[in-house]
């Protein structure tokens, strides 16, 4: 051998350092006490968290340091950690569903840990393997199935987790990291179905070209608190975030609209992956069962055939459109809301934009994808091997 090391016949196999993140070392503590779990009708999205966290911590040396599942709690952190101080924080939101065999299941989680590694390398945090914090993952919500309520509407939402913990000032990417995920039991996010307002803002934006609107990044979303509280003042529901007169996303959801085309088709128009809006894997989900309905699948209710694209939406196309009398529909989507229906436009020094109003809850193609995609998490459809259940 060349360095000599396996003289005696034994190789010498130290653990590689610094170790990777590995889900065959995880330990779990399951809490003394559990907590009494809210009844559905109770539930406020992200108070109740349930009884157990998932964590391992990166140290620049050791590695990622053996996973724990054990009881809920908070973290003892030094005051210069890089998350408090220079924002190296990122997460993830999916959602955990009871299928009909009983069984907790993930909807494409594959999707959340790619996202998650595009996140991690912009802010330069430590890698890991996402395979490994999927094994991890799935392993949490298992011991947690008796948090996800069993009731039409209801999940349990995942939460995971990264922040920058080096303990120092100096401006420099982390070399220390927390990696963590959480639930809480969340229920339909309208608890009376309508439709949503949206004020278009230009004057803040929450991306821009080759910046940092397309990762979940924490730090993008505390400069969107004071344009929405000023959108709630004006009592709108959401910010539908522009550049100039062009529309990116609304809220934290991606942004859809439909036209009736001369020869009787749909076209359905997203804006695209240009690195100004958050690529959704609702979103994603949708544009896939929407171009596949009439071969792989069909939508209930839709019997035109529809074309997806991703293209530029101005608001003044919306206006066109709806004087043309072709706009169909306005819709945003996104893991918490699923599918939300827009009844209504504002925009600075104009009247609203009113939009098609269908039965002032839903429109027929917003429906039409919204029970596909709730059929397929839940379980009582499969489409494309997108549901990865829990054991
Ligand atoms: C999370 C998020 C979305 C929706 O993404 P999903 O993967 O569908 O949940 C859209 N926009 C923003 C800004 C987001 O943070």
């Amino acid at each position: 051998m060349a360095n000599g090391s396996e003289g005696n016949g034994h190789a010498v196999r130290a653990e590689p350092l610094p170790a990777p993140l590995d889900a065959s070392k995880l330990t779990i503590t399951l809490a003394d006490t559990l907590k009494p779990i809210p009844a559905a009708e109770d539930l406020v999205f992200g108070k109740h968290m349930s009884d157990h966290m998932m964590v391992s911590t990166y140290h620049p040396v050791t590695g990622w340091s053996a996973p724990e599942i054990k009881p809920y709690g908070p973290f003892v952190l030094d005051p210069v950690s890089s998350c408090f101080q220079y924002s190296t924080n990122l997460f993830e939101g999916m959602k955990a569903y009871i299928n009909p065999e009983g069984k907790p299941q993930l909807f494409r989680p594959d999707m959340n840990m790619a996202r998650m590694r595009r996140s991690r390398d912009r802010v330069a945090l430590p890698a890991f393997d996402t395979d490994e914090l999927l094994k991890l993952i799935q392993k949490l919500v298992a011991v947690e199935q008796r948090w996800i309520p069993n009731a039409p509407g209801h999940s349990l939402y995942v939460r995971p987790t990264i922040i920058g913990t080096r303990p120092s000032l100096g401006v420099a990417p982390s070399d220390h990291a927390i990696l963590y995920v959480v639930c809480c039991p969340t229920g339909p996010f309208f608890r009376v179905s309508r439709m949503l307002s949206l004020m278009a803002v230009a004057e803040h934006v929450r991306s821009w070209p080759g910046g940092t609107g397309g990762y979940k990044l924490a730090g993008n979303y505390a400069p969107t608190f004071m344009p929405q509280a000023e959108a709630a003042k004006k009592g709108y529901d959401q910010v539908l975030w522009c550049i100039g007169d062009k529309i990116t996303e609304a809220g934290a959801m991606n942004f859809f609209v439909s036209i009736r085309r001369d020869d009787g088709d749909i076209d359905v128009y997203t804006p695209p992956n240009d690195g100004l809006i958050l690529p959704g894997v609702t979103r994603d989900s949708i544009m896939r069962l929407m171009s596949a309905h009439g071969t792989s699948t069909t939508l209930a209710g839709i019997a035109e055939k529809l074309h997806v694209a991703e293209r530029e939406i101005h608001i003044a196309d919306i206006a066109r459109w709806a004087a043309e009398g072709r706009l169909l529909e306005v819709f945003t989507v996104g893991t918490a809301v699923v599918v939300a229906s827009v009844g209504r436009i504002g925009v600075e020094g104009k009247p609203d934009l009113e939009l098609p109003k269908h039965d002032g809850q839903m429109g027929p193609l917003a429906r039409a994808v919204h029970t596909k995609l709730t059929n397929i998490q839940w379980g009582h459809e499969q489409f494309e091997g997108w549901s990865v259940v829990c054991e």
